[in-house]
């Protein structure tokens, strides 16, 4: 506390002012309209953002704010892709020499292959901006980076479509979507909405049996 006003209470809101500020902007009164960042990422994740979303903790909102700066320092061109009743959304880092569509990620460590939602993501890039080929470059916060060509992919960008629509119907439907099982998983923050994580305690007792007639007498 600062005299009677809450620093550190001060210091939150201004950073999710700035998080609201920065954040990529979904439509999400309209399930018609899917970001394809909502389509990569795994879809239940992206239907409780709409439906029913947790804040993020503290150090997320730093993380985040810091890779949505780092967005908004380069162009952050906007595209979109219709499909029947659906469009799809898209926000590009930038286009180099009007032909290559870049996507950074900031990644705390550099991968050693591209994952596979960030190849989806950046695909859907080049179909909604009509392009052909695409570089992603991971970064981390010690400037290591690392990069992929990406050249525009038919069957790729069907899935992504597909996953689009799925999120879309279950949206109107008001059903939640099933679970996806991924890296994601550990550090989400629905976790527990997805999970059981109740310790086991007959599982300890169990081992401490197991390991105990084991060990020497
Ligand atoms: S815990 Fe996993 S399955 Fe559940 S919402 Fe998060 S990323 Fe999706």
């Amino acid at each position: 506390m600062l005299g009677d006003r809450n620093l550190r209470g001060m210091i939150e809101k201004a950073l999710d002012r700035l998080n609201d500020d920065l954040n990529i902007k979904v439509d999400k009164k309209n399930p018609d309209r899917i970001h394809a960042l909502e389509a990569a990422l795994c879809t239940r994740f992206s239907y409780y953002e709409r439906k029913d979303p947790l804040s993020e903790d503290n150090a997320s909102k730093v993380s985040i704010l810091l890779s949505h700066g780092i967005r908004n320092a380069l162009s952050n061109i906007k595209g979109e892709y219709k499909v029947d009743s659906l469009t799809l959304d898209v926000n590009a880092d930038m286009v180099i020499g009007d032909e290559f569509v870049v996507r950074f990620e900031i990644v705390p460590e550099l991968p050693a292959m591209p994952h596979p939602r960030h190849l989806l993501y950046l695909n859907a890039c080049l179909f909604a901006l009509g392009k052909d080929e695409g570089i992603l470059i991971y970064m981390t916060a010690d400037g290591r980076t690392t990069e992929y060509s990406v050249t525009k992919n038919n069957r790729m960008f069907e899935e992504i479509v597909r996953r689009a629509r799925v999120l879309s119907t279950l949206l109107k439907d008001g059903k939640v979507p099933i679970v996806e099982p991924s890296d994601l998983c550990l550090k989400c923050k629905y976790y527990s909405r997805c999970y059981s994580r109740e310790k086991a305690k007959e599982t300890t007792d169990m081992l401490q049996e197991i390991f105990g007639k084991l060990s020497p007498k």
